[in-house]
């Protein structure tokens, strides 16, 4: 359909199952790569759910074709090499610079010259992913919002080789998936998550110090600001190992103080509490995903 036929997606965890639904729900085909026939199983699982939340919420019928006519467009895949035939590709792995490198050297073997590598990170540089390639031009960072498939907008980060045929490819892209994107230029964190993880990581800070607790952070941020959700709520549901690499990343790139982990943070990590995907973060929650 259009002008993409075939979407890669490397990785199938939260936001790699989000991508995956949102560009199939779009008519596209799509090949979703991560390491595991277990983990690829749950992500089926989650994109079917997916699926059947969005026929929940729809008023009038939804465009895309019915569930089994979706998941028929997404082949789960456990080697790279599923993605020779791919036009784009949005990369969605762990946030953790080594892994992303075996990757983006992978990717850079597989697919055509001309496919467009799409990151989809949190705070790396668009740029150090770029030069992991022998395609810098055709790199970009697509930092999508949780979840993927209800959220309207796509922060779009151009790294410093990035041309403007690889912006205009990635629009196009969101374009299809109804999605709106704002383009900002390659510094760690972007606009969005420098400002969110800083906030994050000060509630964090704010809980450590018993001035409030969790679920009293976030009322006030949603009554007081208006914002849907608090930092805390927003930080499990993005996963508190996320926030983790996410505020180290920061601290490392700008060797600022005012970006130390919360050792709160960095306790909850360790000991298993990630969030809503594992059942528990600053809440508990009745199913682990
Ligand atoms: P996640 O832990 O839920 O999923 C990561 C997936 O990557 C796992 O399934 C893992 O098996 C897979 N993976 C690891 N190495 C791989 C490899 N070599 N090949 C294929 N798959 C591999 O993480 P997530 O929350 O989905 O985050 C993915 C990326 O998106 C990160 O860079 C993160 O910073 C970024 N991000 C996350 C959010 C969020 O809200 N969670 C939002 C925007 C961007």
């Amino acid at each position: 359909m259009g002008r993409f036929t075939t979407v890669g997606v490397v990785g199938a965890g939260v936001m790699g199952t989000g991508v995956a639904q949102a560009v199939a729900q779009a008519g596209m085909d799509v090949v979703l790569v991560d390491t595991g026939d277990d983990i690829l199983d749950r992500a089926r699982r989650a994109i079917d759910e997916g699926l059947r939340m969005r026929r929940l919420l729809a008023r009038d019928a939804v465009p895309g074709g019915d569930r089994a006519e979706i998941q028929k467009r997404i082949d789960y895949r456990t080697d790279l090499a599923a993605l020779a035939r791919a036009d784009f590709v949005v990369e969605n792995i762990t946030e953790d610079m080594a892994l992303k490198q075996g990757v983006y050297e992978r990717l850079d073997e597989v697919c055509p010259p001309d496919t467009v590598f799409a990151a989809n990170t949190s705070v790396i540089s668009i740029t150090a992913i770029g030069a992991m390639t022998g395609r810098p031009h055709a790199v970009l960072g697509m930092h999508f919002m949780n979840p993927v498939p209800m959220r309207p907008m796509v922060e779009v980060i151009r790294g410093h080789h990035t041309s403007d045929a690889t912006v205009e490819r990635g629009k196009a892209l969101l374009d299809a998936l109804d999605k709106e994107a704002v383009v900002v230029a390659d510094s760690p964190g972007f606009v969005t998550n420098r400002v969110l993880m800083l906030t994050v990581n000060e509630a964090a800070f704010l809980v450590q110090e018993r001035v409030a607790e969790a679920a009293e952070i976030d009322r006030l941020f949603r009554g007081c600001f208006g914002h849907r959700m608090g930092p805390l709520e927003t930080a499990d549901l993005i996963g508190l190992d996320t926030i983790l690499a996410s505020i180290e990343g920061l601290h490392t790139a700008f060797a600022d103080s005012k970006y130390r982990p919360c050792p709160l943070l960095r306790r909850m990590v360790a000991a298993g509490l990630h969030g809503r995907k594992s059942g528990r973060g600053f809440y508990v929650y009745d199913h682990a995903k």
